[in-house]
């Protein structure tokens, strides 16, 4: 995952951004400006943000949009598999993964029954998105053992990213030497 390596980060925001208008033509829904605003600011960084601080920075770029807006934008768009809910953090993030589909002629979102773990620096903030077959296949090992339907399931798992880690680790030389 790119999300907390240092990269392009335009490219990023480049790239969820047209992935969502190809998609969402591929299926034929609209992505309002109100939507695409509510993504942009949400991939604008890698930090989960609540939907007031959505509500917030959108409306500081002059617009005057009600929290129900956002809402209902954030709806449409978790629906899409274009955003997913950070629940530890009662935030989103813009899904980064499923910018070329396995399948080739659907364009992906994040599909809905596949296991997606995030990655969430307690440092930093940020969120950093994987998906894994082999977990897949144990969860669904599990599941089938206990007949139990799972719903798709997303990991949520904080730590420090490796940046994180070694700015500690650079602090700490600091004070000893
Ligand atoms: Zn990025
Ligand atoms: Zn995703
Ligand atoms: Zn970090």
């Amino acid at each position: 995952m790119i999300e907390l390596e240092e990269h392009d980060h335009a490219k990023c925001v480049d790239r969820i951004l047209s992935h969502a208008e190809l998609l969402c033509q591929q299926r034929g829904v609209r992505l309002t400006e109100q939507r695409r605003k509510v993504l942009a600011v949400l991939a604008d960084s890698h930090v989960p943000a609540s939907a007031y601080d959505i509500l917030d920075k959108i409306n500081r770029q002059g617009n005057k949009l009600a929290p129900v807006s956002i809402y209902r934008a954030l709806e449409f768009l978790t629906g899409q598999g274009l955003i997913h809910r950070i629940e530890s953090r009662n935030g989103y993030v813009a899904c980064t993964h499923a910018h070329s589909s396995h399948d080739d002629d659907v364009v992906g979102g994040c599909r809905g029954d596949h296991v997606t773990v995030f990655l969430l620096c307690d440092q930093c903030g940020r969120a950093g998105e994987f998906h894994s077959d082999a977990l897949q296949g144990l969860l669904e090992t599990i599941a089938a053992t206990q007949k139990f339907r799972a719903n798709a399931p997303v990991l949520e798992i904080s730590g420090l990213c490796s940046q994180c880690q070694n700015s500690f680790a650079e602090e700490r030389m600091a004070e000893d030497g």
